[in-house]
């Protein structure tokens, strides 16, 4: 449910290092008597156990699309958010974690069976392969520059 008079959002991360998240959580500590007033974080599971993913104003997502699984829970996601955000190069570009769709013929037999034994899909998709993406914090770690940019921008579309 959604608390009046703040963004609801959510921060989601897929394939990955997970450093945009651990960089989330910085500025988190930096920001948190400002972020408490205005921010509802209805998912983020570095964060919290008990999490939503209903009716959120802005989802977060870093990393790749690499399963069938991953592409079913970012269309999930999409369709219960207003705005998607991808969140670092991985997320924008499928690069770094992508790296395997460059491997030649011969690397590409030898991790067949890791593939099929982990049900990771023939190539690595970049969020926008997937779903709909509104906005971009592109770099690796994402830039903290952008993404509080973003935010903000967020934070007055939703007039908070
Ligand atoms: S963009 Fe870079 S820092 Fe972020 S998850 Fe990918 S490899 Fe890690």
């Amino acid at each position: 449910m959604a608390k009046k008079g703040k963004l609801r959002v959510g921060w989601f991360s897929f394939a990955c290092s997970e450093d945009s998240t651990i960089m989330m959580t910085e500025v988190l500590n930096e920001c948190w008597q400002e972020w408490k007033k205005k921010i509802d974080i209805a998912y983020a599971r570095v964060l919290q156990s008990q999490n939503e993913i209903n009716d959120l104003d802005v989802a977060f997502i870093e990393g790749a699309i690499t399963t069938n699984e991953d592409a079913k829970r970012a269309k999930e996601i999409r369709k219960n958010s207003k705005y998607v955000v991808a969140i670092g190069s991985c997320a924008v570009t499928g690069m770094p974690s992508a790296q395997r769709n460059l491997f030649d013929a011969n690397l590409k037999k030898e991790i067949k069976p890791l593939l099929i034994k982990f049900k990771h899909r023939e190539k690595v998709l970049a969020l926008k392969d997937v779903i709909k993406v509104d906005d971009n914090v592109p770099g690796c770690p994402m830039n903290e520059k952008i993404f509080l940019e973003v935010l903000d921008k967020y934070l007055k579309k939703f007039g908070v």
